[in-house]
Order: structure tokens, then C-alpha cells, then sequence
């Protein structure tokens, strides 16, 4: 239903427009100067995927559960001879690694599943191209953004540490370190010659059964 009394006001509009215009003119600008002016994302932006070849093992984990099949791989099989070992070993070598932006939905699945923290987020964001096609970046291009993959937040003081930092503490305190270790929980542990008020304590007595 039409307000025919607000209607009727002529310039009632251009008084609230002068008094947004108003508000807005006495507030400070917001406004980025991009390119000038390089902006602050946050540090676990999601702009691009990075990779670290070295630690990739060719397993085909993030190719296999990418949902937009945009992760292409390619490798080789190579000799390595181990000295002392009784026949040659064989290690898988990458020869491509690709993604395809113009295909990828950032869903990250990839970064997970990864065994080997081999891909990374990185908050880069400025490889815009002016053909779609330009969009696949190769190994050698995944490789370049590491340098801008942001360190790890700092570990939990309170929380366990974990797996690797417990193997490698246990290696660095040496093989008897564990032995030794048990041996001193069970001296620490009370005896019952710690507690003699305790078996000096008679024992309840049960209840008499029904007759
Ligand atoms: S972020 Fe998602 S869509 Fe993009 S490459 Fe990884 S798994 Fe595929
Ligand atoms: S899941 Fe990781 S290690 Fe496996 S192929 Fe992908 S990047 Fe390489």
C-alpha cells in the first residue's frame, strides 16, 4: 500500500540522500590503494597452492582425491643404490606437477590429505592472467610461492607433543632412557610400607546374610 502522506513531501529524498552523503563524508576512507599499497591479509589466506618437491613422493593422494581433477602429475621410476644393501632400491622422480587455477575451487583437500606436507597455502593472490589458459602453473611456478608460505603458528605449550617430537626425544635420551624411565615410576610409586595407618585400618565388616 502506497503512503500517499510521504509521497506528497517534495525533496524528502534528496534531503536523506544529502544526509547519508553527509554521514559518510565525516567518517574515515576505507578504500585500499591497491597496486600502490600491497594489502594485510591474514596469514592463513587462501590464495594459492604451493609445493615442495622435495618432499613429494609421487604417491597420487592429491591428484586421486582432488574433486575437480585439476591436479596433473607425471613421474619415473630411478635406481638408487644403497651401499651395503643387497640389491638396488627404486624412488619414484617427479617430472610434472601442474594445477589448473581456472579449474580449482580452493577447497584445500589436496593440502590435507597430503602425507608428506608437500603442498601449502600460500596468501599470495597475484598471478592473474589474461587468457584462462595461462592459469595452469607448473611445479617450478608451485615451487616459487613456498617462499611465501607463512611459518607454522607456534606450538601449544599446554598440548602433548607430538609423534615425531616424542620419537626423536626418546632417540635423543638414548636406548636404556625408556628402561629407566619405567624403573622410576615404579620406585615413586607408594609401598605399604609408605602407608602403615592405612593397613593398620580394620577391615568393614560384612553384613550379616538374612536369616
Ligand atoms: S584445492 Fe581442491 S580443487 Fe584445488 S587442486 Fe586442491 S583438491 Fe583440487
Ligand atoms: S599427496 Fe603429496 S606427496 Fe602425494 S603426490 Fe600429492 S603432493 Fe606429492
Amino acid at each position: 500500500m502506497t503512503d500517499d502522506g510521504e509521497r506528497g513531501t517534495p525533496g524528502k529524498g534528496l534531503v536523506q540522500g544529502l544526509a547519508v552523503t553527509l554521514k559518510t563524508m565525516t567518517k574515515r576512507s576505507t578504500t585500499q590503494q591497491y597496486p600502490d599499497v600491497e594489502p594485510e591479509l591474514p596469514p592463513r589466506s587462501r590464495g594459492v597452492i604451493a609445493l615442495l618437491e622435495e618432499n613429494c613422493t609421487v604417491c597420487m593422494l592429491c591428484a586421486r582425491e582432488c574433486p575437480d581433477w585439476c591436479i596433473y602429475i607425471d613421474s619415473h621410476k630411478e635406481e638408487v643404490v644403497v651401499p651395503g644393501a643387497a640389491r638396488a632400491r627404486q624412488r619414484n622422480v617427479l617430472d610434472r606437477f601442474d594445477i589448473d587455477f581456472s579449474l580449482c575451487m580452493y577447497c584445500g583437500i589436496c593440502i590435507e590429505v597430503c602425507p608428506f606436507d608437500a603442498l601449502h597455502w600460500t596468501p599470495e593472490f597475484e598471478y592473474a592472467e589474461t587468457d584462462v589458459l595461462d592459469l595452469l602453473h607448473d611445479k617450478n611456478r608451485l615451487g616459487e610461492w613456498m617462499r611465501t608460505v607463512p611459518p607454522p603458528p607456534a606450538h601449544d605449550v599446554l598440548g602433548e607433543p607430538s609423534k615425531e617430537e616424542a620419537t626423536a626425544a626418546r632417540k635423543a635420551a638414548g636406548p636404556g632412557a625408556a628402561t629407566a624411565a619405567k624403573a622410576d615410576v615404579r620406585r615413586a610409586r607408594p609401598t605399604t610400607a609408605d602407608r602403615p595407618n592405612q593397613e593398620a585400618q580394620p577391615k568393614p565388616e560384612s553384613p550379616e546374610p538374612p536369616q
